[in-house]
């Protein structure tokens, strides 16, 4: 089977298992993990920013993000589909008491204009507008990402508006490679970013909080009220290390996959692809039978993708796929939507 569902089915490679027989370890909850000080460490430095925290999953990397920018009552603006707000059960309102005010986006990247006109005056009636959260990768929009000229315009309005900035980056490293741009680049005028290790990168567990020194000693507090302070975590930090040293490099074989894959798709009559949403690692395909139907002829021919909705696909590239699969997605496309 080629699993193409999703990023996150990748396994630790040999080393990152070597690694995680072999880490040093300690409790670090009281901050003596050595292997975790040493993961936030070179996160830090790499994102260049003054503090990391090793969380364990995307979304309580976001969610503590989301916790220290804001108090209850407040709100958070995001775009339409974005993870925050479709895919994390809810946790913006259960967890902090915020309301999150979708604002729809062009392919996933929200227009600078249409942030300024959803924050709030300030008012006695009014929730008080606290933070802009931007995905970068954007999921559902396709992988697509957020330009540069974009990003830094979105940064602006939101510091013009007293606005802070968190950047779902689930999928950063993906963006960055994209751009051709290094991650810090991309971190620069946020205030908090998560990004997730266990997706393309590899890892087999872990998320990262990145930002200045005081905000990460407010998530660390968060993920501890969350359940997420975890003891010998250097066993998990260790294989999280060689995911964040060596996953980059292999990103971009993914993305000229997820490119090819589209192109030929796009080419049959029973599937439509929007090329230009088609960035990174992910290829969104629009299905003219239903797509739960499409999912069970391609698992039929030895490849797994997602149907997301009545008439939606997905497919996504990632390490422990390469050519074989993209050959093998290509020929059961032909035979499905041919
Ligand atoms: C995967 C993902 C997350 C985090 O997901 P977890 O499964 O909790 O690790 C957050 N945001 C986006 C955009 C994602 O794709």
């Amino acid at each position: 089977m080629h699993d193409l569902r999703s990023d996150t089915v990748t396994r630790p490679t040999e080393a990152m298992r070597e690694a995680m027989a072999r880490a040093e370890v300690g409790d670090d909850v009281l901050g003596e993990d050595p292997t975790v000080n040493r993961l936030e460490a070179e996160a830090a430095a790499l994102f260049a920013r003054e503090a990391a925290l090793f969380v364990p999953s995307g979304t309580m990397g976001n969610q503590v993000c989301l916790g220290a920018l804001t108090r209850p009552g407040e709100e958070v603006i995001a775009e339409a589909e974005a993870h925050i707000l479709v895919n994390e059960v809810g946790s913006v309102s259960r967890l902090w008491g915020c309301q999150v005010t979708p604002v729809r986006g062009t392919r996933g990247v929200l227009d600078a204009d249409d942030v300024a006109a959803a924050v709030r005056e300030p008012d006695i009636h009014h929730p008080r507008t606290a933070v802009l959260s931007v995905e970068d990768t954007h999921n559902y929009a396709g992988g697509t990402v957020v330009p540069l000229e974009a990003l830094d315009a979105l940064t602006a309005v939101a510091r013009a508006h007293g606005l802070a900035v968190h950047l779902d980056g689930a999928r950063l490293f993906n963006a960055a490679v994209a751009l051709g741009e290094p991650v810090a680049r991309l971190v620069r005028d946020v205030d908090l970013v998560s990004v997730c290790l266990s997706k393309g990168l590899g890892a087999p567990v872990g998320s990262l909080v990145v930002g200045d020194a005081d905000r990460v000693a407010e998530c660390r507090r968060l993920r501890k009220a969350l359940g997420g302070g975890m003891r010998q975590a250097g066993v998990l930090a260790a294989a999280a290390r060689l995911a964040l040293s060596e996953g980059p490099a292999a990103l971009a074989e993914d993305h000229r996959r997820a490119r090819l894959l589209a192109e030929a798709l796009g080419e049959l009559p029973g599937a439509s692809v929007d090329l230009p949403s088609v960035q990174t690692n992910l290829v969104f395909v629009t299905t003219t039978s239903p797509a739960p139907a499409a999912q069970d002829a391609f698992a039929e021919r030895g490849v797994l993708g997602l149907a997301l909705g009545p008439r939606r696909m997905r497919f996504v590239f990632h390490r422990d796929v390469g050519d074989d699969a993209l050959e093998a997605a290509v020929d059961a496309a032909r035979a499905i939507f041919g």
